[in-house]
């Protein structure tokens, strides 16, 4: 395997110091999944673990607990209740507390689905966790849809949209890709978040800063592998990284993963569970 020349000023992974331990490392939260839709947190969950967060839980209806928990068994399952339609229902609330009172940062949106339940649980937990945290998928269309859609966020997001959610997130769906990165700019600025308008060339911005991503091939257009971002992103908050070094080295270390990976496969043949494998490869290339 050929190595990849680094571009300067990338944020750093804080060193392991030799007594560090897992706690050093960060307790993260996920929160997803829906019946038939198990592999996406997962994913994400995995990916986590990949990006060296030290405590993984995973989150999800009791419906899939058992599939998501036989992906891997380094993450902890932790049993939601499943509503009619395989989706979690609004009172999931409670349980969803007793692990957020431990959770360092959380991540939520991946395989998540949409419903009137959802909207409201979504919401509060935006809302009322004062931790990090990075909004995905089903979570941002959930977002998308209150009302009252101008309100700065109250404490660090990350927001990954792909062009269709980023066109729900302002409510345009006209807009082209030109015009979504100069919208995405005022909204990170606006709404005080970190926002990754994800493509072919990703931008990360919090409204004053804007970065590039140089990382990345089209092999990564395949289903599952924004699911890994978000866990790579949520590993690198619970490593205590700013919402905006998270967003910027996951997404760098995410396309480099993958221009790894095609170097050994194709990419047609590039999947989101393939692309997992080589994170490690991409962090022993940057660390
Ligand atoms: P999602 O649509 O949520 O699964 O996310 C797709 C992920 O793959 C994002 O991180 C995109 O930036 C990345 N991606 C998709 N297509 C390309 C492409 N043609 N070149 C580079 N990265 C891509
Ligand atoms: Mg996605």
């Amino acid at each position: 395997m050929s190595s990849i020349s680094l571009p300067a000023g990338l944020p750093i992974l804080p060193r392991r110091d030799q007594h560090s331990h897992k706690g050093t490392f960060g307790r993260a939260l996920l929160i997803g999944g829906s019946v038939g839709m198990a592999g996406s947190i997962s994913l994400s969950a995995r990916a986590c673990l990949k990006g060296g967060a030290g405590l993984v839980t995973v989150a999800v209806p009791d419906a899939i607990l058992d599939t998501v928990a036989t992906f891997d068994a380094a993450y902890m399952t932790w049993p939601l209740p499943t509503d009619r339609s395989g989706h979690l229902p609004f009172h999931a609330k409670s349980k969803i507390s007793e692990k957020l009172e431990h959770a360092d940062c959380v991540a939520i949106g991946p395989g998540l689905g949409q419903s009137r339940g959802l909207f409201f649980l979504v919401n509060d937990l935006v809302d009322r966790f004062s931790g990090p945290m990075v909004i995905d998928a089903d979570g941002l269309n959930l977002v998308a849809q209150r009302a009252e859609k101008t309100e700065p966020f109250a404490a660090p997001r990350v927001l990954t949209p792909h062009l269709g959610e980023f066109r729900r997130l302002v409510g345009k769906p006209q807009l082209t890709m030109e015009e979504a990165t100069a919208s995405a700019i005022e909204f990170a600025d606006k709404r005080k978040c970190v926002l990754v308008l994800k493509g072919s060339q990703t931008l990360v911005t919090d409204g004053t800063r804007q970065w590039k991503n140089p990382t990345g091939n089209p092999g990564l257009a395949t289903g599952g592998s924004g699911d890994v971002l978000t866990g790579l992103t949520t590993a690198m908050l619970a490593q205590r990284l700013s919402v905006y070094d998270a967003a910027v080295l996951a997404v760098y270390l995410h396309g480099l993963a993958a221009d790894l990976a095609v170097q050994e496969t194709s990419q047609p043949g590039l999947t989101a569970s393939d692309l997992l494998d080589f994170l490690e490869s991409a962090l022993c290339q940057y660390t």
